[in-house]
């Protein structure tokens, strides 16, 4: 009675939600990350793309597999992930 349609299974190990193109059941798209902390502890910001409405965003790589567009469902604010540039 198995389902052979079925697609790959994510396997909810470490590092899973943080690779280049993982694409979680929201439709955020995981993109990248310029070595900018995000706003929880030890984590990175990641660029977000939306899929559905091509939004992008920076979200705390843990929060990657739930994370819902800012813009098209009402998730919270994105975080700045692109790097800062001073000047002195
Ligand atoms: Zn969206």
């Amino acid at each position: 009675m198995k389902d052979i349609d079925s697609p790959v299974d994510w396997q909810h190990g470490k590092g899973e939600t943080t690779e280049i193109g993982y694409v979680n059941r929201h439709g955020q798209k995981c993109c990248d990350y310029y070595g900018v902390p995000g706003t929880d502890r030890g984590q990175y910001a990641y660029k977000i793309e939306c899929t559905i409405c091509g939004y992008v965003y920076g979200a705390n790589a843990s929060d990657i597999h739930e994370r819902r567009c800012p813009e098209s469902q009402g998730g919270v604010p994105g975080i700045k992930y692109w790097r800062i540039i001073k000047t002195r």
